[in-house]
C-alpha cells in the first residue's frame, strides 16, 4: 500500500516445539498399528500396552514399568503406594512444575518446599537433608529440564534419614547421573509420556518404573480400580481410582522409543550449538553437572529485563517459553505451605526463558536463536529501547 517495503527480510519462524514433525516421523509404522490395535478392539491395556511397559522397563534397565494415564498421577500413585498421606511431609523442590506438588497434596500429605542450586537449578542433597522435619516421610527429586540431579548425594541423605525417594522424571527420558539411568537410586520413578515431553504420546500417558515387585504390583491395582486382575473383574482390595495406558497412546510410545536416542542426540547438538554461541553473554547459562548425561527436555537461560527480550524476540519469529514463571510456593492453592524463605527459586522465576528446543530444529534455526538473543540483550545493555531497532538498517 502507501507503506514502502521494510528494508529487512520477513523473519522466518522459529517454532518453540514442533511436536507435528515427530508424529509424521513415525507415522508410517505406528498408524497401520493404531488401526489393527482399533478393529481388534484393544483399547484399554492389551498386548500393545505390555510390549511398552516391557521394552521401557528394559531402557529404563528396571525391572517393572507400570503404564499410567499421565504423569501426575504416576506421582500420586507412587506416593500411595509407599503409603505416604495425611500427617505426613514431603520434600519438594520449589522450582518444579506444580503437577509434582498437586500429587503430594491429593494423598493428604504436607509438601514442605527445598530451595534448588543457583546453577542448575535443581534440588541438591544439602537442601534437602536441612529440610527435614520429625513428620517428613518422604523426598520428590525432579530431574528438571532434562538433567537428573545428583542421585547419589540424595539418596545418602534419604537412606540416613529413613525416608522414601521418589523421583520425578518427566523431563528427563534417558537421561542419566554417572552413566546410570533414572531409577537407580530411588524406590520409584516417574514419568510422564504428555505429548510435548521427550518421548511424548498422541494424548496423554504416564508410567512408574521400579525394581520392587510389591511397589509395582500396589501401583497397578490402584491405577485399575484396586482390582488385583484376572477373573476376579468386580472384586476391589484397595480403594483405587482409573489411571490405565491406552493402546493407542502405548503404540505411539513403542514406536517414539526407537527413535529416543536419535531424538535426543539432536536436542544434544542443539544444546551444544546454544552453549557455543551464548556461553559468557548477556543470557546466563543453567550449569550441566559433569557427572550428568543431559537430555535436554528444555534449553532455559536467565535474562535480565526478560519481558522486553521476550517481546523483541516474539517481534523477530522467534518463540520462546518459560519454565516457569510463578514458582509453586506463590501458586495461590500452595501459599499456605511457603515456611523457608526460598531465594534462588524466586529469582529464577523472574529471569527464566526457554528457548526453542525439539530434535527437528536445525542448527540454522540455533543460530538464528542466538543472534536475535544476542541482538535482543544487547538493545537492551546498551539502553536503546524497542523502536530504534528497525531504523538500525538506515
Ligand atoms: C509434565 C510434568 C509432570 C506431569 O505430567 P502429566 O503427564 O502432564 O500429568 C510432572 N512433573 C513434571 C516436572 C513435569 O514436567
Amino acid at each position: 500500500m502507501s507503506q514502502r517495503p521494510r528494508s529487512e527480510p520477513v523473519p522466518v519462524t522459529v517454532p518453540f516445539t514442533d511436536l507435528a514433525a515427530m508424529a509424521r516421523e513415525v507415522w508410517p509404522e505406528v498408524g497401520a498399528q493404531i488401526v489393527t490395535g482399533l478393529l481388534e478392539a484393544n483399547y484399554i491395556g492389551g498386548p500393545a500396552v505390555e510390549a511398552f511397559e516391557q521394552s521401557w522397563a528394559a531402557y529404563c534397565g528396571a525391572r517393572h514399568c507400570v503404564g499410567l494415564a499421565n504423569g501426575t498421577d504416576a506421582i500420586l500413585l507412587a506416593l500411595e503406594a509407599l503409603s505416604i498421606g495425611p500427617g505426613d511431609e514431603v520434600l519438594v523442590p520449589a522450582n518444579t512444575f506444580i503437577a509434582t506438588v498437586e500429587a503430594i497434596v491429593r494423598v493428604g500429605a504436607r509438601p514442605r518446599f527445598v530451595d534448588v542450586d543457583p546453577g542448575t537449578l535443581l534440588v541438591t542433597a544439602p537442601g534437602l537433608a536441612a529440610a527435614i522435619t520429625p513428620a517428613t516421610r518422604a523426598a520428590i527429586a525432579v530431574h528438571l529440564y532434562g538433567q537428573m540431579a545428583d542421585m547419589p548425594a540424595i539418596a545418602a541423605v534419604t537412606r540416613a534419614a529413613g525416608i522414601a525417594l521418589i523421583e520425578d522424571a518427566a523431563q528427563a527420558h534417558g537421561a542419566t547421573w554417572a552413566g546410570e539411568p533414572v531409577g537407580r537410586h530411588s524406590a520409584i520413578a516417574c514419568f510422564s509420556f504428555y505429548p510435548g515431553k521427550n518421548l511424548g504420546a498422541f494424548g496423554d500417558g504416564g508410567a512408574v518404573v521400579t525394581d520392587d515387585p510389591q511397589l509395582a504390583t500396589t501401583v497397578r491395582v490402584l491405577a485399575n480400580h484396586g482390582r488385583h486382575g484376572g477373573a476376579a473383574h468386580y472384586e476391589h482390595d484397595l480403594l483405587g481410582l482409573n489411571s490405565r495406558l491406552d493402546t493407542v497412546q502405548a503404540i505411539a510410545l513403542s514406536g517414539k522409543l526407537l527413535r529416543l536416542d536419535e531424538w535426543t542426540a539432536a536436542r544434544r547438538r542443539i544444546a551444544a550449538r546454544y552453549v557455543e554461541r551464548l556461553a559468557g553473554g548477556p543470557a546466563t547459562l543453567l550449569v550441566t553437572d559433569p557427572e550428568a548425561g543431559h537430555v535436554h527436555h528444555l534449553f532455559a537461560v536467565q535474562v535480565e529485563g526478560r519481558a522486553e527480550v521476550r517481546r523483541r524476540l516474539a517481534e523477530r519469529g522467534v518463540q520462546t517459553g518459560i519454565h516457569y514463571p510463578v514458582p509453586c510456593h506463590r501458586q495461590p492453592p500452595l501459599r499456605r505451605y511457603a515456611e523457608a524463605a526460598l531465594p534462588v527459586s524466586e529469582a529464577a522465576a523472574g529471569r527464566l526463558l526457554s528457548l526453542p528446543m525439539f530434535p527437528h530444529l536445525s542448527l540454522q534455526q540455533a543460530d538464528r536463536v542466538c543472534d536475535e538473543l544476542l541482538a535482543a540483550c544487547d538493545v537492551r545493555g546498551t539502553g536503546v529501547m524497542s523502536g530504534s531497532m528497525s531504523g538500525a538498517g538506515t
